[in-house]
């Protein structure tokens, strides 16, 4: 029952847990498991910051989805109850998937302000189940990132960030325990330097890794539970093969928990070099023509649209992360709360417009939602 909570509400399920796959010399996919496996200490943290309000209004989007999809227009209860939060547009690596990597964006980039932060949360915290720092960018560049995961932990939020590893320093390791911080996801694509750098370009994976003994030493010394640690291995061409390696180096670490993502690909019609060559690693399946097409059904439904959005670093509201240059921009909390955008004209004519035709949106066409990204997990 708790597993279906908690996958229902973050969309997540765990792929390998360590106990089970280390040093038994199984095979990657006999831990990609079908149900996922909950982890204690992290569900009772999640369970304990729920609020009657929190409740209630989760209860009102779950209802507000269902009644949508049987009366086939949209029906809105409630309000987000998780947002995304985008700390920043910079990062120091050069991932070529990414617009932060390729540095080709179309809108303004920069940091997230923390009194802008603050005053947004004064309208939305109440009713947050989890609040994610991330969009694009790697979140320790923002100098006040770790201030504002205090902030939103003082008020009883959910925390999680995912950071590709490269800030964790001494003192930063101390101060992410210490702001609070309930979920920190680390991308290890490659146990290797020469396997990593194919994804992550300019990446160090030894700084990477001594960043994360660095969080394990520090949540011993300040005996906290928190964050909850997670190795997050994009499972691409390059890197298939180290998939158990990479559940035996978090283990040796003492990370809490790998999880195996599938890719998206901008390019993938006519294959890719990062297709994975085993298929069921892959969002894409090869056609008898030999082109590729997307595994998942475009369903003219979107659960991502009924229970979250995403803030960027200066107030611009999406749909949900695959609109990485907000083409898509249905309103500005700068200018209005996020309840009034979430009720208002722009997101109703984007929902009436999905209902209609999902193929007809182009951020909906190479869109995951319904497929399987994390590996082995319910989503
Ligand atoms: S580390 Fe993350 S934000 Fe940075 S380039 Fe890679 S995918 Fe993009
Ligand atoms: S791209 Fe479209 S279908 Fe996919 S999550 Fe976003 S709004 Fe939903």
């Amino acid at each position: 029952m708790l597993v279906g909570v908690t996958n229902f509400f973050f969309g997540w399920g765990t792929v390998a847990r360590l106990e089970d796959g280390v040093g038994c010399g199984i095979r990657p996919m006999t831990y990609l498991c079908p149900m996922a496996k909950l982890y204690p200490k992290d569900t009772i943290n999640f369970l304990r910051k729920l609020t009657p309000r929190r409740v209630i209004n989760a209860t009102q989007v779950i209802a507000s989805y269902y009644a949508t999809r049987w009366l086939q227009k949209p029906v809105v209860w409630g309000k987000p109850f998780t947002v995304s939060f985008e700390p920043t547009t910079a990062c120091n690596l050069r991932c070529p998937e990414c617009p932060s990597g390729l540095r080709q964006f179309t809108r303004p980039t920069g940091n997230l302000k923390s009194d802008f932060f603050r005053r947004t949360m004064d309208d939305i915290a109440d009713r947050l189940l989890y609040l994610i720092f991330y969009f694009q960018g790697e979140p320790y560049i923002n100098p006040d990132f770790l201030d504002m995961v205090k902030e939103a932990n003082d008020r009883g939020v959910y925390t999680i960030t995912s950071t590709n590893g490269h800030f964790l320093n001494d003192a930063n390791a101390k101060r992410t325990i210490e702001s609070g911080l309930d979920r920190l996801i680390i991308s290890v694509d490659g146990t290797t330097q020469e396997v990593y750098e194919q994804y992550r370009k300019a990446g160090k994976l030894e700084s990477v890794l001594q960043g994360a003994r660095n969080l394990v030493k520090w949540k011993e010394e300040l005996n906290s539970p928190t964050p909850h640690l997670i190795f997050q291995f994009l499972v691409v061409k390059p890197n298939e093969h180290q998939m158990e390696d990479v559940v035996r180096l978090a283990d040796e670490i003492g990370i809490d928990e790998v999880k195996f993502k599938t890719a998206q690909l901008y390019d993938y019609k006519n294959g890719n070099p990062l297709m994975p060559e085993q298929e069921q690693y892959a969002r894409y399946f090869k056609k008898k023509d030999g082109t590729y097409g997307i595994k998942n059904k475009l369903q003219n439904h979107c659960w991502k649209l009924w229970h979250s959005c995403v803030i960027t670093w200066d107030g611009l509201v999406a749909p949900c992360c695959f609109d990485k240059d907000v083409t898509h921009r249905l309103g500005d909390v700068k200018e209005e709360s996020l309840h009034k955008i979430w009720e208002g004209g722009a997101y109703d004519d984007f929902r009436t417009k999905l209902l209609k035709g999902r193929s007809e949106i182009d951020i909906c066409k190479n869109c995951t939602e319904g497929c399987e990204v994390w590996l082995g997990a319910e989503v």
